[in-house]
């Protein structure tokens, strides 16, 4: 179901036979919204008018349940006129147009299922200041970083659902809507098995202690990355080891992965950071040499392809987050433990739940971290759109790509040839100093943007006993004050895309 601007005409199911009909409206295959309320105009005469409003986010189906009526509508520089004669039909209307029904034939009932309950501040009365609302949004002035609340607008109707079936259920820890994302989502990736747990940051540490990493293990993970990579290997006892970055990619360097194996090595994690894959053939063969488990940090990267493959199936397991802004987001902090050995899966759920197989029976000291039902069933609606989403993702990446390589001192991020991002994150790289006036420039039209990310781990206040010194991760410290991640979210209109670049070249001829 597609957020359609535009209003239009649906057939109903209609089951007619000799007792009479029957006309059906399904909420999620009909209508795109679940209903809040119906109301019906009857009795109007037949000179009489009703509408002469809009509504900022109410969504209608219309239905002539008797006679006729003509329905005016008005908004993005278009009139509609559509005459309502028979209930096997319906009228699709978006939020934000302008509606006049006229014409009512005598007898008329006209029947109306809303997506909100009532809400005056909904309402725009007035002509003058409908047509003012309308300017400002057809040209929106400001364009938020990410904005999650417009995603009701294009799969609010299967999000409601998902939500009311676990509701409807009665399981509300683990069952079926747990079980059925665990397996699409391990499909989804080519691994295969899946565990839920409760975030990315524990999907990552409890990968690491059922692969049996702890006290005295040194873990490489790369000195830029957020800053849960390095927590996971603190949370579980072992000591991070940093290794620096690509400048044009934010991947790690392996190069410096090599150069800081020693004999505690027992592990690396490959950061797919921004959503471009790690060089995970050459992280692989890396680690085979030195006896290492491989973990993936994916927690960026929901559907990116590595030669090919998706990432969560490139190393021994694949740690996710589904943190509402990452590219498949639940309703709150969710996360799983992806990958292709299912005694190591196996591991990992005996110690999200408590550390016990069988209740009241621990074998491990195990801890709770589960995926709630509530997010699993969210995840399986969301998970059908995500290659559409990632393309759009992909789509505003090229166009950013194409529109700004021009520009002297600014760099987009490179692409290597192995890689098929998804752009979790799209961070353009300026000379040092130039990145927070371009901000700071930005900001003042009304454009988000984020810094990904201000601080290396290396110089986080709470690694300060590891005595890493300023200097020793060059690029990654470079990346950290040169790079400036824009707006780049499947609901983002390319209008939206195309003023964030019209600005930015702006920011050049002026500055
Ligand atoms: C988001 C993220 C995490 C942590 O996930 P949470 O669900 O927020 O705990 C770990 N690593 C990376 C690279 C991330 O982006």
């Amino acid at each position: 179901m597609t957020n359609r601007a535009e209003p239009h005409i649906i057939n109903l199911t209609n089951i007619n036979d000799e007792r009479g009909g029957l006309g059906v409206v399904e909420a999620v295959a009909d209508a795109g919204f679940t209903f809040e309320r119906f109301y019906f105009l009857h009795d109007v005469p037949s000179d009489g008018a009703r509408g002469a409003h809009a509504h900022k986010r109410l969504r209608q189906v219309m239905i002539a349940l008797a006679g006729s009526v003509t329905v005016s509508l008005q908004g993005h520089g278009h009139r509609w006129t559509f005459r309502l004669d028979s209930p096997r039909h319906a009228l699709l209307v978006p939020p934000g147009l302008w509606r006049e029904l006229t014409e009512f034939s005598k007898g008329a009932v006209i029947g109306v299922l809303a997506s909100e309950s009532f809400d005056e501040a909904d309402y725009i009365r007035d002509y003058d200041d409908f047509l003012a609302w309308e300017s400002e949004n057809r040209s929106p002035k400001k364009v938020p970083y990410v904005d999650l609340a417009r995603y009701d607008g294009v799969i609010g109707a299967e999000i409601s659902s998902a939500v009311n079936r676990v509701v409807k259920s009665g399981w509300y820890i683990g069952g079926p809507e747990v079980a059925d994302f665990e397996s699409e989502f391990a499909a989804y990736c080519g691994a295969a098995g899946s565990v839920g747990v409760a975030n990315g940051l524990q999907a990552l540490s409890l990968a690491l202690r059922a692969a049996g990493i702890g006290s005295g293990d040194e873990v490489i993970i790369q000195a830029n990355t957020f800053v849960a990579t390095a927590l996971a290997v603190a949370e579980v006892g072992a000591t991070p080891i940093l290794a620096d970055i690509e400048l044009t990619t934010g991947c790690v360097d392996v190069t410096s992965v090599a150069s800081a194996i020693t004999p505690r090595t027992a592990a690396i994690i490959a950061v797919h950071l921004y959503g471009h894959p790690a060089d995970m053939d050459a992280l692989r063969s890396l680690s085979e040499k030195h006896g290492l488990f491989l973990l993936e940090d994916a927690a960026q990267a929901h559907g990116a392809m590595y030669k090919g493959r998706r990432c969560g199936a490139l190393g021994d397991a694949a740690a996710f987050s589904f943190y509402p802004t990452k590219n498949l987001g639940a309703l709150g902090d969710a996360g799983a433990v992806v990958g292709l050995d299912a005694d190591l899966l196996e591991n990992v759920r005996l110690r999200a739940n408590y550390g016990s197989r069988k209740k009241y029976h621990n074998e491990v000291i195990g801890t709770n971290s589960r995926l709630d039902p509530i997010h699993a069933a969210v995840l399986r609606a969301k998970l059908r759109h995500l290659d559409a989403w990632n393309d759009i993702r992909r789509q505003h990446a090229r166009r950013y790509a194409d529109f700004l390589s021009g520009l002297h001192g600014l760099a987009p991020p490179h692409v290597h040839e192995w890689a098929d991002p998804v752009w979790h994150v799209f961070p353009v790289r300026l000379a040092e100093g130039r990145r927070d006036d371009l901000r700071k420039y930005l900001e003042e039209f009304g454009i988000g943007t984020n810094v990904h990310y201000p601080v290396p781990v290396s110089r986080q206040p709470c690694f300060a006993d590891a005595g890493w010194r300023q200097g020793q991760f060059p690029v990654a410290e470079r990346a950290a004050e040169e790079l400036l991640s824009l707006p780049l979210d499947p609901m983002h209109t390319t209008a939206e895309i195309d003023r964030v670049i019209e600005r930015i070249q702006a920011f050049f001829r002026e500055c």
